[in-house]
């Protein structure tokens, strides 16, 4: 019996050196392709903001070197006016939004916000200038009129109201016994993802950053507050630049423009009508998404 135990024995560390081996060359093999960190530059300024026109010059990006997930983007969104990015899930939609917003660099090409580069401004003054309303946002458990109130630490009384009156919150909030005062998060009032995302809203709107990116919802909403999110959006978009990530075209006709993405590339771009008469891949799009809404 011994004499086969030292052999498996040794056999068995064998096998766990390998392992380790193995395991330490894919930790640095992981490592080699992390992006670096963004932090500034050197001598980042800070962002001189005009009007708030935004350029994408053929930007490519990867999460990782082997897959290529923007191609040769290349878009402009011109100050105040809104702006839609549709595509299939995965297309590369939301990357969009973070290379705007410098959570990751890009790899070759360039994004502009009045003439100047984003890694060349600092990043303190980059997200500054954009309002970010998510899919899902996250509420601190405190009360509604907080949770809006963090969007600009400092804002007054006033602005906060007239926040919660642009983001048509009015109605909902009066609907409840405490008001704004009541305690929402994850061990307050359960609020649905509508009412939500018109918090998020809110929030950006106080923030009153010139440029607002808007992730529209994947979840279902009803139409009351599919109607309530549109509202509200409306009243924000005449004072801003928007880019709007949109799941559903229906909420999106009115853009000035539409970026159509398909696996990482713009194969369209152009208002509703000027991309339906194009017979492409919006109408393609719009069509299935009409069948879908008349089939329930
Ligand atoms: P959806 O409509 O489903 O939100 P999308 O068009 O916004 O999709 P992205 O989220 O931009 O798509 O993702 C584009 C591609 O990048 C997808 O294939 C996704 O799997 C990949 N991806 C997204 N985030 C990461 C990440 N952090 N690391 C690696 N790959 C990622």
């Amino acid at each position: 019996m011994i004499q086969l135990f030292l052999p498996l024995n040794f056999l068995g560390f064998v096998y766990r050196e390998i392992r380790r081996a193995l395991t330490d060359l894919e930790n640095m093999l992981g490592l080699l392709t992390t992006k670096p960190r963004i932090t500034d530059k050197e001598n980042a300024q800070p962002l001189a903001i005009q009007q708030g026109n935004i350029e994408f010059n053929n930007v490519n990006f990867s999460y990782h070197s082997s897959r290529a997930i923007l191609k040769q983007l290349s878009f402009t969104i011109n100050a105040g006016s809104k702006v839609a990015v549709v595509g299939a899930s995965g297309a590369g939609k939301s990357t969009l939004a973070r290379v705007l917003y410098r959570f990751y660099d890009i790899d070759s090409g360039s994004i502009c916000i009045d003439g100047q580069d984003v890694r060349d401004i600092t990043l303190h003054s980059l997200r500054q200038a954009i309002a970010i309303v998510p899919q899902d946002t996250v509420l601190f458990n405190t009360s509604i009129r907080e949770n809006i109130a963090y969007g600009r630490p400092g804002a007054s009384d006033e602005e906060i109201d007239k926040a919660i009156k642009m983001a048509h919150l009015t109605k909902f909030i009066n609907s409840l016994e405490k008001g704004d005062q009541t305690l929402v998060g994850e061990r307050g009032l359960k609020v649905s993802g509508g009412e939500k995302q018109r918090i998020a809203i809110a929030r950006a709107i106080l923030k009153k950053s010139p440029i607002l990116i808007f992730d529209e919802a994947t979840s279902a909403l009803d139409s009351h507050a599919e109607q309530a999110i549109l509202n509200a959006m409306r009243e924000v978009a005449a004072n801003h630049t928007s880019l709007v990530i949109a799941h559903r075209l229906s909420t999106i006709t009115d853009a000035d423009k539409i970026l159509v993405m398909q696996a990482g590339q713009l194969v369209e771009q152009g208002n509703h009508q000027q991309l339906l008469a194009l017979q492409g891949e919006y109408a393609r799009m719009w069509q299935l998404q009409q069948m879908q809404s008349n089939n329930c």
